[in-house]
């Protein structure tokens, strides 16, 4: 094939790439989108999704083995991990139809095989050279290890982890984050016993110390071992197991240890740093415009330093196509951007941690935490948790911090209120459906606004 051009070419298919894509066509641009892969990228296919649909299997299994607690007469025959399998990739299968069935639409021109950016705004694939009047790069983000670590056999990474066609009997979890305390969550409720070693002193550690005192003590009720403070020093393996070896002199055995401490950017052998790119520790360095130091090359998603989130691509990929366009969108607030751990109890939060609201605002920040306890529809679910809302003095609503099972829902309107720097006097007027979980969030903005209504004195 001859060169090729367009007016944007992106390299990378996943949630930045194809928004960008799908957002720069929508605005009359012709879009070259290079992708060595599958078009959806890590969160359709090794993810949000996948992770998502095990975490739903999980749910099931422990509905069906708790259904004694509702007067419903349910045992839990077994986990058929294959037909869990089944049931995930069929999600994933139909989502991946559909955005295929989107590019098209778009008349987005998609190049399948690995691209190397090979200066201006050139990437090149198999010889062929495409050249967009504007480039993003957006290649995406991969399973960190830590040094003397290697992954292999039955030291895995979430990729594998999402694959395993089998049910272990013990697993070690490497990391208290996001993806580690899902998996931990998911394997509990297929009956294995999991034990999570985190080197930092608490369980989410970027999240409120309010989220995680709540998951602690949640998973503690489920039997979910964790050791946090505790570093990792070394992992040995065998056809019998593997033994994990921790500071304090302590060994774990089990059938797998899951390495999830965090995910690199996807930055290197590409061209990236030929190209001159400024990078650093392997991340695209961008302006608040998403600004490569390159004039017309962008940089969006897991390989720009921040959050490494699949809607913060969306948004990130939305926004440099509306630049490109010269619509003079706003730049993103990072701390606008909603987070969600899918665990059982969920945790969701946006906006400010208390700790980070004080250095900004000063001891005086205001805060409720409201407890599901008094929420009827939590009763009804049997869930406890609760909601912590953070309020500026004299100012609006920074930050909102939910812990619970479906509280990942509320989080629409949580961020609404952050993001509108909504007051507790504006929300508390607002009314929400008896009985939800919706409520919750109510009743702590009635609160702080002076009104307070299911709330003990
Ligand atoms: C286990 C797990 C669970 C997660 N759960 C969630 C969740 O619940 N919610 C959430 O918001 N986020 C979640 N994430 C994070 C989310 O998946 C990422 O933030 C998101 O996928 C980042 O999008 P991206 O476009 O930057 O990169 P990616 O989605 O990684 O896409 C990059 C694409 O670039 C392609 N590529 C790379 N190099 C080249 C090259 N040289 N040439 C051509 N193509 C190339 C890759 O094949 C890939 O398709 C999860 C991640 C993991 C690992």
């Amino acid at each position: 094939m001859s060169d090729a051009g367009a007016d944007l070419v992106i390299l990378g298919g996943g949630s930045g790439g194809y928004a960008a894509a799908f957002r720069a066509a929508e605005l009359g641009q012709s879009v070259i989108l290079i992708e060595k892969d599958k078009l959806g990228g890590t969160c359709l296919h090794r993810g949000c999704i996948p992770t998502k649909a095990l975490l739903h299997a999980a749910e099931v299994a422990d509905t069906a083995r708790e259904g004694e607690q509702f007067g419903v007469k349910t045992t839990l025959e077994g986990v058929d991990i294959a037909g869990v399998h089944k049931y995930k990739d069929g999600v994933i299968s139909r989502l991946y139809k559909g955005l295929q069935g989107l590019a098209k639409a778009h008349k987005v021109t998609v190049v399948e095989g690995t691209g190397t950016f090979v200066g201006g705004t050139t990437v090149e694939v198999d010889g062929t050279r495409y050249t967009g009047k504007n480039l993003i790069l957006a290649t995406g983000s991969y399973s960190k290890t830590l040094p003397g670590l290697e992954l292999g056999g039955r030291i895995i990474a979430s990729d594998e982890a999402l694959t395993l066609d089998w049910i272990p009997e013990k697993v070690v979890v490497l990391g208290g984050g996001v993806i580690g305390v899902e998996f931990a969550s998911v394997w509990a409720s297929f009956g294995v016993d999991v034990t999570i070693v985190e080197a930092l002193p608490r369980l989410v550690p970027a999240e409120d110390e309010f989220a995680s005192k709540q998951l602690e003590r949640a998973f503690r009720r489920r039997k979910i071992n964790f050791k946090t403070g505790v570093k990792f020093t070394g992992a040995k393996q065998d056809d019998n197991g593997v033994t994990v070896s921790l500071e304090s002199g302590e060994t774990l055995e089990a059938d797998l240890l899951l390495v999830a401490v965090g995910r690199g950017p996807n930055t290197a052998g590409h061209g990236y740093e030929e190209a001159g790119v400024k990078m650093e520790r392997g991340f695209v360095l961008t302006d608040e415009r998403l600004r490569t130091n390159l004039p017309n090359v962008y940089a969006v998603g897991d390989i720009v330093p921040g959050l490494q989130l699949a809607h913060r691509g969306f948004a990130q990929g939305i926004f440099v196509a509306e630049e490109i366009a010269g619509l003079q969108p706003k730049a993103i607030d990072e701390a606008g951007i909603p987070r969600v751990t899918y665990s059982h109890p969920e945790v969701a939060s946006v906006g400010l941690t208390e700790a980070a609201a004080k250095d900004r605002y000063g001891s005086d920040v205001k805060t409720f935490t409201y407890d599901l306890a008094g929420n009827g529809k939590s009763q009804i679910l049997k869930t406890s948790g609760a909601i912590k809302v953070i309020k500026a003095p004299d100012g609006p609503v920074v930050g909102l911090h939910l812990v619970g099972d479906r509280v990942g829902e509320l989080i629409g309107e949580a961020q609404l209120i952050y993001n509108w720097e909504a007051f507790p006097e504006d929300v508390a007027p607002l009314i929400h459906a008896h009985p939800t979980q919706t409520e919750a969030l109510g009743e702590a903005h009635l609160a702080l606004a002076g009104k307070p209504l299911h709330v003990h004195s």
